[in-house]
Parts: structure tokens; C-alpha cells; sequence
């Protein structure tokens, strides 16, 4: 009997090898690349000398002597782990002050740690919405905001990339039951461009909504202060009340958080169960991203040179008619559509030493793939000149 239960199911790694193999066949298969040195515009991948253009290091503080020595002297002070989740014993002094200086820097009551941006939106979303409500995304919000609202069981909805008229009308057509839940990339991880925020904004509070922001790749970088996209469009609180961002890119260290009122901290805490049922971060973490705060407060001069970088690179590739994406931040993607020539475009700039991703569906829609070439502000000008020449000759 049991051989016949056995030859009814499908052998578990016959199935999963088929999957591969049809992954494999539509050149979508990832694998990973082995790397041998810190984070920076110069990597050793597999014993070759590279020119890296796809991390999120913005700023270039991934590798930053002052950030790595607060990491030390934070382990050195708290040892290597937290030892529990926040709300048992795992909440230390390193997390309490990072939270407060984070919540200072955004002009916001409270923030809140989480071990990830993925760990975070899962949070935030179910707290905020059930069964019975509505969340209506951009269509291209990174997986995580699409996975939150999966988890929380509302209803989600997606609207037209960077389209405010769009979200109206689906916000018209609601029921008027519910909660209704906005939530959008300020900077969108994929494509670089800017949500249309006050806009976004707007047309949440017309219809009863909230607005949540992810900025995972715009604090750090955008805005006067590096506030972030809320502060480059001037929204506080009363118009976005949910504000995400990561510690994990312009950053260079790891983790997220949510700013906001007091009210939706502590409901954060008492309520999120990716916040409460894990362990806290290393509050070495916490030190080394304290470091980082205030190296993106206190020296403005990494985000002018970094988009001073921007300008030039845009300025060179077009002149070389490179199709470049529309955007004014550091993620410069260059539209190829077809998944095997981001793959041979990659591979090619690989044997010149650069190191570029092609990114590929389903990370973009069908018809999207696409080299993401990511600037930083400890690129040199003459890293962005190689990299262009090299963009001239094979595009
Ligand atoms: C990277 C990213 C996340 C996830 O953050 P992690 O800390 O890496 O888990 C969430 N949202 C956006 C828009 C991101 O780019």
C-alpha cells in the first residue's frame, strides 16, 4: 500500500528539477556571485578585479572606517547578538538611541527598529489592514509591499505606474467600507523614478485613505537633508502618517524602520508580528547605523557629489543614445527588454572587469529586463567614463 501512496505523488526532486529547468529555458535562472572584498566601487568577484555598478551603497558607507568602528566598539560593548526579540530582553540601549535619532532626523514622534524593509512592510501593512479593507498599490511597488498586503488578507489593488488619476478612479469605485490603505515606493527600486507623492497624497485623503511611503532608496539620498522623498516634496505627517525606510542601502549596514506618530508605534509594537516574534537586531547593528546617521547628517557634500555623478552619467550616455530609463537618482537602469541580451550584456561587461546586474522578470514586468547600473558617491569620474565606454561599444 504504501508503494501505491508513493507512486501517486510526483518524486519531489523530479518536480523541482523540472521547475529549473524551465527557468533555466526562459533565461531567467540567478545564481550568485562570490565576492572577496569589502562593499565598494572596486570588488573582487571570483579572484577578478571589478568595477561594481550594482550595489546600493549610495553614499559609500557600507565600508566606511567610522561606521565599521562603531560596529566594533559595539560588539566589543553589547557582544555579537541581541540575545532576544525586543519586547523579551532584546531591546538595548544602541536600539533606543538609533530609533530616537532616526525619529529626529525625519521629524516624526517615534520610529521603530525592524531586522529588515521585507520584515517591516509585512508588519506595518497587516496592522493596518484585514479582511474587509483595501490596499491599493503602484503597480511596480517593490515584492514586499505586494506580499504585505497578500498577508494581511485585504483586498489589493494595483494601479498604473505613477498614475494619481488612475488611483482616484479606483479609489471612486470603492465601497466605502473598509479601511483603504495608499501605499507607494518613493524612489522605485527597479526604475529610479520618483512616485508622484503629493499627488498620491492627495487623492488617499479625498477618498478617507492612508498613505504609507517605502523609501527604502530615497532616505539617505534625496530631499535637502537626505530626509528622504517626503522631504524633498515637503509632506509630513498629517498627509503621509506611515514612512518606511531601510538601513540596508544608502545606509550601507542592515535593517529598517518605521517613523511615525506615537500612536502607530506602539501599535506597531503591540500588534506587528514580524516585530515581535523575532529576534532583535545585533545592537552592534544599531551603532554602526547610528554612525552612518550621522555621516548623511553631517556631511552633505557625499549627496552633491553623488548627484553631481548622476548628471554626468546621464550627460554621457546620452550622447552615446543609451536608452536610458527617466530618473534623477542614483539608479540608472538601461531598458534592454529581452531577458538573454541583459544576460549576454551583463556577461560582456564582465569581461571587461565591470560589474553590472541585469535584472530580469519577475523582479520587472515581461518585455522589462534591464542592465541596473547603481552610482555611488565613492565612484570616481573616471570609473563612470569606463563604464560609459564600455556601455558605447556593446549597446
Ligand atoms: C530593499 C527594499 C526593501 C527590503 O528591505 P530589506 O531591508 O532589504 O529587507 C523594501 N522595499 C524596497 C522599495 C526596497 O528596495
Amino acid at each position: 500500500m504504501a508503494g501505491m501512496v508513493d507512486a501517486a505523488r510526483r518524486d519531489l526532486t523530479a518536480t523541482l528539477a523540472a521547475t529549473l529547468r524551465r527557468i533555466e529555458r526562459d533565461h531567467l535562472y540567478r545564481t550568485r556571485r562570490t565576492l572577496e572584498t569589502p562593499a565598494g566601487p572596486r570588488v573582487v568577484v571570483e579572484g577578478r578585479e571589478c568595477l561594481s555598478f550594482c550595489s546600493n551603497d549610495y553614499l559609500g558607507l557600507a565600508s566606511h572606517g567610522e561606521v565599521v568602528a562603531a560596529f566594533q566598539r559595539g560588539a566589543a560593548r553589547y557582544g555579537a547578538g541581541s540575545s532576544a526579540s525586543h519586547l523579551i530582553c532584546g531591546h538595548s540601549a544602541a536600539h533606543h538611541a538609533l530609533e530616537e535619532e532616526l525619529a529626529d532626523f525625519l521629524g516624526r514622534e517615534r520610529a521603530l527598529l525592524f531586522s529588515t524593509g521585507y520584515m517591516a512592510n509585512l508588519g506595518v501593512v497587516s496592522v493596518l489592514c484585514g479582511r474587509g479593507d483595501t490596499v491599493l498599490e503602484d503597480r511596480l511597488n517593490h515584492a514586499s509591499l505586494l506580499d504585505a498586503a497578500t498577508l494581511s488578507r485585504a483586498r489589493l489593488r494595483r494601479y498604473a505606474h505613477g498614475d494619481a488619476r488612475d488611483l482616484e478612479s479606483r479609489l471612486a469605485a470603492l465601497s466605502g467600507e473598509g479601511r483603504v490603505l495608499v501605499v507607494s515606493d518613493g524612489v522605485f527600486s527597479m526604475d529610479g523614478d520618483l512616485a508622484p507623492l503629493p499627488q498620491l497624497a492627495d487623492a488617499a485623503a479625498r477618498h478617507g485613505g492612508w498613505m504609507m511611503v517605502d523609501d527604502a532608496h530615497g532616505v539617505g539620498v534625496v530631499g535637502p537633508n537626505g530626509a528622504g522623498t517626503l522631504e524633498r516634496f515637503g509632506l509630513d505627517e498629517s498627509r503621509v502618517p506611515v514612512l518606511m525606510g531601510t538601513l540596508g542601502k544608502a545606509f550601507g549596514v542592515f535593517g529598517a524602520f518605521v517613523a511615525g506618530s506615537g500612536v502607530l508605534i506602539e501599535s506597531l509594537i503591540q500588534l506587528a508580528r514580524s516585530y515581535i516574534y523575532t529576534t532583535a537586531l545585533p545592537p552592534a547593528v544599531a551603532e554602526a547605523a547610528r554612525a552612518s546617521l550621522r555621516l548623511i547628517r553631517e556631511e552633505g557634500w557625499r549627496r552633491e557629489r553623488l548627484h553631481a555623478l548622476v548628471r554626468r552619467f546621464r550627460e554621457g550616455a546620452a550622447g552615446l543614445n543609451l536608452p536610458l530609463l527617466e530618473s534623477d537618482t542614483p539608479i540608472q537602469p538601461l531598458l534592454v527588454e529581452e531577458p538573454q541580451r541583459a544576460l549576454h550584456l551583463a556577461a560582456a561587461l564582465l569581461e571587461r572587469n565591470i560589474l553590472v546586474s541585469a535584472i530580469r522578470p519577475p523582479t520587472v514586468p515581461a518585455g522589462g529586463a534591464r542592465l541596473r547600473v547603481t552610482l555611488s558617491s565613492a565612484h570616481s569620474e573616471a570609473d563612470l567614463d569606463l563604464l560609459l565606454d564600455a556601455l558605447g561599444e556593446l549597446v
